[in-house]
């Protein structure tokens, strides 16, 4: 393989936490290139308000929050491009990315910020009605169905933020969750069950969403009695948790059954040297705005550290 390109610090994702390791890399002289991904901006582009990130007492829009963040890693010299890692080779001291299955970068150190997406239940019916009603984010999708009655599956704090959401908008949200308690926060699952227009089916699980070229109902299937129900929906939302972005890094890093890249605790260092992870592909835990933007700020200052240390920075 050749590289067409060497440089010091390659950053991959455009999250928070890519962003703010962007922001601090290029004021520590690195020359950081960051490559976006699939989706720039990554999981707060699919979000709306955004009321927890210190810094904006009025609250903000997620994607419009993206974009301060990628005008200032800009402003401080970052080279901010288009294209996804497709395959690494972490075997020599010179670490090896390969973007868009064709062309191979040369970096001293590499900053992982690839985050995480959203999971499915592996309908044919799911995938087949994808963005025709099947949607994995109510409040990117939700509007469209203004009125109608929706379904939306999972009982962690997404599922139960998201019917919240839904049920401001929709007439009537019916919410399946497969056992017969929630995993939700308290707090949220008392919402959700004194929300009038929630419906929620205990003990249940999504039989197959129907519809030909759009969703049109939903088979929920009660997991006790065996029986099934046909319920008229327009949308059926998945909120089921969320899987790192670290196929490519199989083999080469160390990572745990799920697939979030170990760090050594208390930094950003994997186990292979001048290589740092950051933000959600290695946060099952906290997985919020702040948290990633301070672990991207520790893998730059990582980063840095471990080029001074070898002499090359
Ligand atoms: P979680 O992993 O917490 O929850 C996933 C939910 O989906 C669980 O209820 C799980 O059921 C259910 N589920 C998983 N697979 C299936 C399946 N195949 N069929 C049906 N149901 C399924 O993910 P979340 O995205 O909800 O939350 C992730 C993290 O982010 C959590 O730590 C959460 O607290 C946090 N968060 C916090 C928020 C806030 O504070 N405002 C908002 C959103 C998220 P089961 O319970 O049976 O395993």
């Amino acid at each position: 393989m050749e590289a067409s390109e060497k440089v010091q610090c390659l950053i991959i994702g455009s999250g928070p936490a890519g962003y703010t390791a962007a922001i601090y890399a290029s004021r520590a002289g690195l020359n950081p290139v960051l490559y976006q991904g699939i989706q720039p901006g990554g999981q707060l582009t699919i979000t709306t308000e955004v009321e927890n990130y210190p810094g904006y007492p009025d609250g903000i829009q997620g994607p419009e929050m993206m974009v301060h963040f990628e005008k200032q890693a800009a402003r401080m010299g970052a080279d901010i491009r288009y294209g996804l890692a497709t395959k690494v080779d972490f075997t020599g001291p010179v670490h090896k990315v390969q973007i868009d299955e064709e062309k191979w970068i040369e970096a001293d150190t590499v900053i992982i910020s690839t985050g995480a997406s959203a999971k499915w239940l592996g309908l044919e019916s799911e995938q087949r009605l994808n963005g025709f009603g099947v949607s994995a984010c109510a409040v990117c999708d939700g509007f469209f169905f203004k009125g109608k009655e929706v379904a939306i599956v999972g009982a962690g704090d997404t599922a139960a933020e998201e019917a919240l959401y839904l049920s401001k908008i929709c007439s009537r949200v019916h919410m399946i969750v497969r056992r017969d308690e929630m995993r939700a926060s308290k707090v949220m699952q008392e919402r959700v069950k004194n929300t009038a227009n929630i419906k929620i089916y205990w003990n249940s699980e999504t039989d197959e969403v129907l519809g030909d070229k759009k969703v049109h109902a939903v088979r929920i299937r009660n997991k006790k009695t065996g029986e099934t129900e046909e319920v008229p929906v327009s949308a059926f939302f998945v909120a089921i948790g969320h899987q790192p972005n670290s196929d490519i890094f199989k083999g080469w890093l160390d990572m745990d059954e799920a697939g979030y890249l170990k760090t050594i605790p208390g930094t950003s260092k994997t186990n292979v040297e001048g290589v740092f992870a950051s933000g959600d592909v290695q946060d099952k835990v906290y997985r919020q705005a702040v948290t990633a933007a301070g672990s991207g700020c520790m893998a730059a200052l990582d980063a840095e550290r471990y080029l001074s240390a070898k002499g090359v920075h």
